[in-house]
Protein backbone atom coordinates (compact mmCIF):
# COMPACT_ATOMS: atom_id res chain seq x y z
CA UNK A 1 0.00 0.00 0.00
CA UNK A 2 1.04 3.35 -0.87
CA UNK A 3 0.83 5.56 2.40
CA UNK A 4 1.32 9.00 2.89
CA UNK A 5 2.35 11.42 6.28
CA UNK A 6 1.73 15.02 6.60
CA UNK A 7 1.95 16.93 9.74
CA UNK A 8 2.24 20.29 10.48
CA UNK A 9 4.74 21.45 12.70
CA UNK A 10 2.96 21.61 15.87
CA UNK A 11 1.58 17.97 15.45
CA UNK A 12 4.99 16.60 14.18
CA UNK A 13 5.73 15.07 17.47
CA UNK A 14 1.99 13.37 17.77
CA UNK A 15 2.71 11.92 14.14
CA UNK A 16 6.30 10.21 15.38
CA UNK A 17 4.97 9.37 18.50
CA UNK A 18 1.71 7.78 16.01
CA UNK A 19 4.50 6.19 13.50
CA UNK A 20 6.88 5.41 16.17
CA UNK A 21 3.81 2.50 17.61
CA UNK A 22 2.24 1.54 14.36
CA UNK A 23 5.52 0.83 12.95
CA UNK A 24 5.71 -2.82 12.70
CA UNK A 25 2.11 -2.02 10.68
CA UNK A 26 4.19 0.38 8.34
CA UNK A 27 6.97 -1.87 7.67
CA UNK A 28 7.14 -3.26 4.32
CA UNK A 29 4.78 -0.35 2.94
CA UNK A 30 5.42 1.80 0.17
CA UNK A 31 5.74 5.31 2.41
CA UNK A 32 5.69 8.92 1.60
CA UNK A 33 5.65 12.31 2.82
CA UNK A 34 6.28 16.14 3.21
CA UNK A 35 9.98 16.83 3.44
CA UNK A 36 10.44 17.39 7.47
CA UNK A 37 7.47 15.42 8.22
CA UNK A 38 9.45 12.37 6.72
CA UNK A 39 12.77 13.75 8.63
CA UNK A 40 11.46 13.47 11.79
CA UNK A 41 10.02 10.03 11.41
CA UNK A 42 13.07 8.52 9.98
CA UNK A 43 14.76 10.03 12.44
CA UNK A 44 12.75 8.53 15.01
CA UNK A 45 12.33 4.98 13.60
CA UNK A 46 14.17 2.36 11.12
CA UNK A 47 11.59 3.33 8.15
CA UNK A 48 12.43 4.31 4.48
CA UNK A 49 10.13 7.23 3.42
CA UNK A 50 10.13 9.00 0.27
CA UNK A 51 9.99 12.20 1.27
CA UNK A 52 8.63 15.17 -1.05
CA UNK A 53 8.98 18.57 -0.83
CA UNK A 54 8.07 20.56 2.48
CA UNK A 55 4.30 21.17 2.66
CA UNK A 56 4.83 25.36 2.06
CA UNK A 57 6.97 24.50 -0.97
CA UNK A 58 4.52 22.11 -3.23
CA UNK A 59 4.88 18.90 -1.24
CA UNK A 60 0.97 18.82 -0.53
CA UNK A 61 0.32 19.46 -4.31
CA UNK A 62 2.95 16.62 -4.72
CA UNK A 63 1.26 14.20 -2.61
CA UNK A 64 -1.92 15.23 -4.78
CA UNK A 65 -0.58 14.67 -7.77
CA UNK A 66 -1.00 10.85 -6.76
CA UNK A 67 -4.04 11.21 -5.46
CA UNK A 68 -5.49 12.67 -8.56
CA UNK A 69 -3.74 9.12 -10.09
CA UNK A 70 -5.51 6.87 -7.70
CA UNK A 71 -2.05 6.07 -6.92
CA UNK A 72 -1.88 6.69 -3.01
CA UNK A 73 -4.06 4.27 -0.72
CA UNK A 74 -3.97 5.89 2.67
CA UNK A 75 -3.14 9.28 3.82
CA UNK A 76 -2.29 10.67 7.50
CA UNK A 77 -2.36 14.23 7.58
CA UNK A 78 -2.54 15.52 10.94
CA UNK A 79 -3.31 19.11 10.61
CA UNK A 80 -3.17 22.02 12.86
CA UNK A 81 -6.67 23.25 13.30
CA UNK A 82 -5.88 25.96 15.32
CA UNK A 83 -3.06 27.91 13.06
CA UNK A 84 -3.71 29.68 9.58
CA UNK A 85 -1.22 27.88 6.74
CA UNK A 86 0.49 30.07 4.42
CA UNK A 87 -0.61 26.95 2.13
CA UNK A 88 -3.87 27.03 3.23
CA UNK A 89 -5.25 26.64 -0.99
CA UNK A 90 -2.75 23.30 -1.00
CA UNK A 91 -3.98 21.90 1.86
CA UNK A 92 -7.92 22.09 0.39
CA UNK A 93 -6.93 21.22 -2.74
CA UNK A 94 -5.12 17.91 -1.45
CA UNK A 95 -8.17 17.17 0.56
CA UNK A 96 -10.93 17.43 -2.08
CA UNK A 97 -8.93 15.18 -4.15
CA UNK A 98 -8.94 12.52 -1.65
CA UNK A 99 -13.04 13.13 -2.09
CA UNK A 100 -12.64 12.66 -5.76
CA UNK A 101 -11.15 9.47 -5.41
CA UNK A 102 -12.84 8.25 -2.47
CA UNK A 103 -8.96 8.25 -0.86
CA UNK A 104 -8.84 6.88 2.71
CA UNK A 105 -7.91 9.95 4.88
CA UNK A 106 -6.93 10.89 8.24
CA UNK A 107 -6.84 14.32 10.03
CA UNK A 108 -6.64 13.40 13.33
CA UNK A 109 -5.13 11.06 15.58
CA UNK A 110 -8.15 9.33 16.63
CA UNK A 111 -9.24 8.62 12.58
CA UNK A 112 -5.36 7.81 12.38
CA UNK A 113 -5.70 5.17 14.52
CA UNK A 114 -9.25 3.42 13.59
CA UNK A 115 -7.45 3.03 9.66
CA UNK A 116 -3.87 1.32 10.97
CA UNK A 117 -5.63 -0.71 13.00
CA UNK A 118 -8.03 -1.21 10.33
CA UNK A 119 -4.66 -1.67 7.29
CA UNK A 120 -3.42 -4.25 9.66
CA UNK A 121 -6.60 -6.11 9.82
CA UNK A 122 -6.58 -6.93 5.87
CA UNK A 123 -9.28 -3.88 4.89
CA UNK A 124 -7.64 -2.17 2.50
CA UNK A 125 -7.62 -5.32 0.15
CA UNK A 126 -10.36 -3.74 -1.97
CA UNK A 127 -7.60 -0.58 -2.86
CA UNK A 128 -5.65 -3.72 -4.52
CA UNK A 129 -8.65 -3.88 -6.64
CA UNK A 130 -8.92 -0.32 -7.54
CA UNK A 131 -5.16 -0.72 -8.77
CA UNK A 132 -6.12 -3.89 -10.90
CA UNK A 133 -9.16 -2.49 -12.95
CA UNK A 134 -7.59 1.53 -12.58
CA UNK A 135 -8.44 2.55 -15.90
CA UNK A 136 -5.22 3.60 -18.38
CA UNK A 137 -5.03 7.45 -18.80
CA UNK A 138 -6.47 6.69 -22.80
CA UNK A 139 -9.71 5.77 -20.93
CA UNK A 140 -10.39 8.83 -17.97
P1 LIG B 1 6.65 19.52 6.24
O1 LIG B 1 5.35 19.96 5.47
O2 LIG B 1 6.51 18.08 6.55
O3 LIG B 1 7.79 19.76 5.29
O4 LIG B 1 6.74 20.37 7.47
C1 LIG B 1 4.10 19.77 6.09
C2 LIG B 1 3.36 21.07 6.18
O5 LIG B 1 3.70 21.88 7.05
O6 LIG B 1 2.44 21.28 5.39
Amino acid sequence: MKIAFIAHDRKKEEMVNFVIAYEHVFEGQELFSTGTTGSRIMENTDLKIHRFMSGPLGGDQQIGALVAQNEMDLIVFLRDPLMAQPHEPDINALLRLCDVQGIPLATNIATAEILVKALDRGDFAWRELVHKYKPTSDEV
